[in-house]
């Protein structure tokens, strides 16, 4: 697969460069140059077959040639070792639950794959790799969990002090091993601030091998393509029209739908849902982006107020905003609204929805028609917003066990200061003295 800058300044990359480089050097976004569609034998054999098998079939079409097949089947068997079941919560709506990984959260599949493609990659004698991610919530966990104790590879995680939940935090500070954790006096600004800053400092850089896993990197886009192909798989009713509703933020998930629909997924559109963070919804009314400073809610990964992945949605559909909208509506949703669905999907259904989920529900309830079949995506286990959670549902919440061991364990952590100076020392000071991170 060769990839694209969404600027188009700049030459197509190997899957391979695109892996590490993160950014394209123009500033734009790698995307996917081409995207042919699946055999009308895949295509039509979904119904019922193993998710196992769909995912290799899959990875072996869109990185054919730049991978050998038996380490991709190896990496995609790795990656996805948990289920990802289409649960019908009530007639007419499945829900797709992603949360079933280490750190129960959707973000889990394309980390994983990330990390485990970028080791294939590696060879010996390459320096260590630092990997660094600035978290507001959930990648930090993610990205730690899926490059925990994976040689040649480390991890520091910045997040801001005091602004992440008790066990969005526990699930990366408790690791250990090659998993930094910074704690940083500042905010989530402050930390993605700090990590830019390193990116663009030559010197640091060429001291200490850097790579970034954030989500605009194309390997953790990928491998999300492969779960829509799970969901058709597992329809009730194949002969149904099907509608995806997925609660978004920086909108990378969102994306990925979109590339599975490219690649012959059978659905009849998208329902880009979110909180009031509406930029991706406004863009779709009005044919205007304007992105706004993001507003704290419930959900909030999903508080994105400049979401980077419109530019790879807008470059897959030439920019031409009708063809968009004949794939995709948006629907915006208040916390008020989620609290209470959370509420009523749990009287009506059992069904126990976290925050985000709860957004991707109520954008089906908001635009489905009653022939269609709606799968809204369970992007977080409802345990990792327990809080929010138990103010509305009296029901106990089932704590999965990665999250009772995670809440037990011990915390390791630096704080530090938002300056860069600091964090630059820290960062050589690792390099030269491995010992000087907790290990
Ligand atoms: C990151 C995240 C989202 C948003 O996903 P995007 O791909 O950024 O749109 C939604 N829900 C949860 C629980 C998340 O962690």
């Amino acid at each position: 697969m060769r990839c694209l800058s969404t600027r188009g300044g700049c030459p197509s990359a190997s899957l391979q460069e695109a892996l590490f480089t993160g950014l394209a050097p123009d500033g734009g976004l790698y995307t996917p140059e081409r995207l042919d569609p699946m055999s009308p034998g895949f295509l039509n054999d979904l119904p019922g077959r193993d998710p196992g098998e769909i995912a290799r079939d899959l990875a072996q079409h869109l990185l054919a040639g730049e991978v050998d097949p038996d380490a991709l089947a190896d990496i995609v068997r790795d990656s996805l070792d948990f289920p990802i079941p289409l649960v019908e919560i009530e007639d007419g709506i499945g829900c797709l639950e992603l949360f079933h990984g280490p750190t129960l959260a959707f973000k889990d599949v394309g980390a994983r794959f990330m990390a485990r493609l970028m080791s294939h990659y590696r060879r010996p004698s390459d320096p260590e790799l630092t990997i660094l991610v600035a978290t507001s919530g959930d990648t930090g966990a993610a990205v730690a969990h899926a490059f925990l104790s994976r040689e040649g590879f480390r991890v520091v995680v910045l997040f801001p002090h005091g602004q992440v939940s008790e066990a969005q935090q526990k699930l990366f500070t408790t690791l250990g091993d090659n998993i930094v954790s910074l704690e940083i006096d500042g905010s989530f600004d402050d930390c993605q601030r700090l990590v830019k800053r390193a990116f663009q400092d030559s010197d640091l850089r060429a001291q200490c091998a850097l790579a970034s896993a954030n989500s605009i990197n194309v390997g953790r886009l990928l491998p999300q393509i492969f779960y829509y192909f799970f969901a058709v798989s597992q329809l009730p009713d194949p002969a149904r029209p099907v509608v995806f509703s997925i609660p978004s933020g920086n909108f990378g998930n969102l994306t990925a739908g979109l590339f599975a629909k490219r690649l012959g997924l059978g659905c009849r559109r998208f329902i880009a849902a979110t909180n009031v963070n509406d930029a991706v919804p406004r863009y779709l009314e009005s044919g205007v982006f304007e992105p706004k400073p993001s507003v704290q809610t419930l959900a909030n990964a999903m508080d994105v107020g400049h979401p980077s992945n419109l530019s790879r949605i807008r470059h897959l559909y030439g920019d031409d905003i009708e063809a968009l909208r004949a794939d995709l509506v948006g629907s915006r949703h208040e916390d008020e609204e989620v609290l209470a669905t959370i509420h009523d999907v749990e009287q009506r259904t059992g069904a126990i929805l976290d925050p985000h989920s709860a957004i991707g529900y109520l954008g089906l309830k908001a635009n489905l028609m009653p022939e269609e079949y709606g799968i809204f995506l369970a992007t977080a286990h409802p345990a990792k917003f327990a809080e929010t959670v138990h103010s509305v549902v009296s029901a106990p919440i089932e704590s999965p066990k990665a999250l009772t061991t995670a809440m037990s364990g011990e915390e390791k952590l630096q704080a530090m200061s938002a300056d860069y100076g600091e964090f630059r020392e820290y960062l050589v000071g690792a390099v030269a003295d491995p010992d000087r991170s907790p290990r």
